[in-house]
């Protein structure tokens, strides 16, 4: 039979209709099946990559969950590696294993419950959209990390330390996340994959600033140092130069590193490999800001001893945020008179973040691309979901940045 030329028109028209409906991802109620009425094919299965023993991952394939009416199923993008999931590799001091790690993931909703509106802050939520969760899961944006084990541990939904269960969806090293009911989930589909994989890390320093801000110390023109130059105190100093602080010493032993912090605002740098001893180091600190002490002091490093020599380089009367003991490093000695009274210094502590930071720093990553500042390569490697044991194992090593999983 022959077929006249308008009908192949007609016919390429519909196939191509056809294929941009399948591509844009629609709500509808076809679950888990590929679709007649053109919702993007879920697959049968899902891949978790699910640590069952000391530094093994291993990629388990478990049926896709249903998707009850308050839960939200993701299509994981990609997720970043964190140093408590390194520690969970190494030693499971949580004794978590078997267990699906990854919190700093992102990724696409491709189904959603009947009741889902809205995210945790009051966004609309539609099939398409990017989001993350957030460790913090209350609506009491002031519950910081520290007040969560005190009172709500027991309901957390901490996606990425769950122990495991039958639905085994509960960590972004996955292809798919099933999102539960009261969870904080966050629509950030106006950022792009890298400046979402950093949100989690970058509100750590959201949350410090904020700490910082609260000594009134800390201002347009204070001379700032940032101690410690790892993606920690490489954020600080994004942070610090979208926020208009114009005059940052970063100090590290890492030449490379050095480097990047004047990439990312430092407009000064000091290696403490080229001065021998505090004195010296100081002197260095002082140089670099034309013969002052700082205003205020960001100290990013896990060092005991970079905590007591972080106030040499302060001034009387300045600040000092203290943020690089994320966990247990020891004890750090100080002397409480010269170090502290004497030149009354106001310190802060910071750790993790609340929920309001956690929103703060959408906007942060926002400015710091429109400013031009490299945030993106500060992940410095990526790997495919299947090589998930040599990432961790990048992460120990120590010699990169940011690491992350990122799915093809
Ligand atoms: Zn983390």
């Amino acid at each position: 039979m022959a077929v006249k030329e308008q009908d192949v028109a007609a016919i390429v028209k519909q196939v191509l209709e056809q294929m941009t409906n399948s591509s844009a991802t629609k709500s509808c109620g076809c679950a888990g099946q590929k679709a007649a009425c053109g919702e993007a094919a879920i697959p049968a299965t899902a891949k978790v990559a699910m640590l069952t023993g000391l530094e093994k991952f291993e990629i388990k394939e478990y049926p896709m969950p249903q998707v009850g009416d308050d839960d939200i199923l993701v299509k994981v993008e990609g997720c970043g590696v964190c140093g408590t999931d390194a520690h969970e590799f190494k030693r499971d001091p949580f004794g978590l294993i078997p267990v699906a790690l990854g919190h700093e993931g992102t990724g696409e909703i491709v189904k959603m419950g009947k009741n889902v509106k809205k995210d945790s802050a009051g966004k609309d939520l539609k099939v398409g959209d990017k989001v993350v969760t957030c460790m913090i899961f209350k609506d009491n944006p002031d519950i910081t990390m520290f007040d969560m084990n005190k009172q709500n541990v027991g309901d957390a939904d901490v996606y990425g330390l769950l122990p495991d269960d039958d639905i085994h969806l509960n960590g972004w090293f996955a292809d798919y996340l099933l999102v539960r009911k009261g969870s904080t989930i966050f629509n950030v589909s106006d950022l792009d994959l890298d400046s979402r994989i950093l949100i989690e890390p970058s509100a750590v320093l959201i949350h410090a600033v904020e700490r910082a801000k609260t000594t009134n110390i800390l201002r347009f023109n204070s001379r700032v140092v940032v101690q410690g130059c790892g993606p920690i105190g490489l954020i600080c100093i994004a942070v610090l130069r979208t926020m208009g602080i114009e005059n940052i010493t970063a100090v590290d032993g890492n030449d490379a590193r050095l480097e990047f912090a004047k990439r990312l605002g430092a407009t000064q740098t000091v290696s403490f490999k080229e001065h021998n001893g505090i004195e010296a180091l100081t002197k260095a600190v002082e140089d670099s800001f034309e013969g002052h002490l700082a205003d205020f002091a960001f100290q990013c490093t896990g060092n005991p001893m970079a905590h007591a020599n972080i106030y040499k380089f302060i001034r009387n009367g300045g600040g000092l945020c203290e943020l690089g003991f994320f966990v247990n490093g020891g004890e750090a000695s100080i002397n409480p008179h010269f170090d502290l009274c004497a030149k009354e210094i106001t310190l802060v502590g910071s750790w993790v973040y609340t929920l309001r930071d956690y929103a703060t720093t959408f906007d942060f990553l926002k400015r710091a691309k429109a400013i031009g500042l490299p945030m993106a390569e500060l992940i410095t490697h990526k790997y495919p979901l299947e090589e998930i044991n040599e990432a961790l194992h990048k992460n120990l090593e120590m010699t990169g940045l940011k690491i992350a999983i990122v799915n093809r």
